[in-house]
């Protein structure tokens, strides 16, 4: 690869110069299966037809301005992020990293204004939340955070799933100010959050006049099969909502929505961005919003999660290295005995595309647009994989 780049990851050895919905050709001409969507992006398809056409469109009218005028595409989206999510308020920026920012900036905002001093946020052990300095140290993850000390501070953490762990917080902290939490732990495993524990986290939050924050950047807009994760979970709405990843279909936005007491905490030289919400970045996740309600995306991603994991545990059953098939809706983790991240290289290595977190993983974020006979490959594909190299591994142990 090329070395005028900073090597900040591992890269595969491939590289591709074109993509239809879930598939991608590489710069030989070979075709692969995409069930990653770019890690939880291109929810839609590659050169989905109507996004193609809103930058297309957009690009020969206006693409910047300055959010020192108004935004018609700004306004636009923001109304129906408000209507899909029944909160009201959003500011838009380019990175899941920056609405999480955002979220912290309004939780300590928030504390400040009640004369709290020093205020902590309650964030989860195994959670990511982003590579900026203070997401980093809301990040579950040593790996992220070493070498990058003193960690932004301002911080207590849990177990994930673990309520009681928050109220004896409470009961010792007079100072803290919110909770940042997502409804499924992408990075961290996949992990969805066990029943009960965001509305025990709601209730927590009104008792103790809280903030609850939930990072949906990668299980946001139709991810799960419901707009947001936290709509899975009846009778919560968070007060902050961090989106990003899907929302722009590959054009790079992020948002942070809020509610009720978050709604109106920023005022005029609170906070800022100069691309933030161009009328381009707005136009597309206006588009990308509508075409999953055009389409039904959100039911299809429903189907499809059943009919892929309904593959997976047939295809697993007398598979004794793989653990368990978990997630919520289309994205998917395949937990194996041991570490797997090798599998990535090979499953590239027969034209799919996947992705292993937390060691022993494997995480499928297909588009939400895969057909079914594209989800029965995956399927097909994946099991034979695991299949031949465990057989292989158990060779290797035995000879
Ligand atoms: C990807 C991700 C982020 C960071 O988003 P960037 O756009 O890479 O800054 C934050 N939170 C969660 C849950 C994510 O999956």
């Amino acid at each position: 690869m090329n070395s005028h780049l900073m090597p900040t990851y591992n890269r595969q050895p491939v590289t591709f110069v074109r993509g239809e919905g879930a598939r991608l050709w590489d710069t030989t001409g070979r075709v692969y299966l995409d069930a990653l969507s770019g890690i939880a992006v291109t929810g839609l398809g590659h050169a989905q037809p109507d996004i193609s056409e809103a930058i297309c469109d957009q690009a020969k009218t206006l693409i910047h301005t300055s959010n020192v005028y108004g935004i018609e595409w700004q306004a636009k989206l923001a109304d129906k992020l408000a209507e899909i999510s029944g909160m009201s308020s959003v500011f838009f920026c380019n990175s899941g990293a920056e609405a999480n920012e955002a979220a912290i900036k309004l939780a300590r905002l928030f504390a400040h204004q009640k004369k709290i001093e020093n205020p902590q946020i309650i964030v989860m052990e195994t959670s990511f939340h982003g590579r900026t300095l203070a997401t980093l140290a809301a990040t579950g993850n040593p790996l992220i955070q070493k070498g990058f000390e003193p960690l932004v501070g301002g911080f207590l953490r849990v177990p994930y799933g673990d309520l009681a762990a928050i109220e004896q917080l409470a009961a010792v902290h007079d100072n803290i100010t919110a909770v940042l939490v997502e409804p499924v732990q992408g990075e961290g495993g996949v992990r969805p959050a066990p029943k009960g524990f965001l509305r025990g986290i709601r209730t927590l939050c009104d008792q103790h006049d809280w903030l609850m924050m939930v990072d949906e950047v990668q299980t946001g807009i139709g991810r799960t099969g419901r707009w947001f994760g936290f709509q899975h979970e009846e009778g919560v709405l968070p007060d902050v909502m961090s989106l990003a990843k899907g929302l722009g279909n590959g054009v790079p936005i992020g948002a942070s929505v809020a509610a009720g007491k978050a709604a109106k905490l920023f005022a005029p030289g609170n906070h800022g961005t100069t691309f933030g919400g161009n009328p381009l970045v707005c136009r597309v996740g206006c588009t990308v919003l509508n075409v999953i309600e055009r389409d039904g995306l959100l039911a299809r991603a429903s189907d499809l999660s059943t009919r892929i994991r309904a593959g997976l545990i047939a295809g697993f059953q007398s598979e004794p290295a793989v653990l368990e098939v978990r997630g919520l809706g289309l994205l998917i983790g395949v937990v194996l005995d041991h570490p797997c991240g090798e599998l990535v290289r090979r499953a590239l290595d027969r034209g799919l595309l996947i992705n292993v977190t937390a060691g022993s993983v494997i995480r499928l974020l297909p588009p939400l647009i895969m057909t079914d006979e594209q989800a029965d490959e995956l399927v097909s594909t994946l099991v034979a994989l695991v299949q031949d190299w465990v057989a292989e591994n158990t060779a290797q142990v035995t000879d």
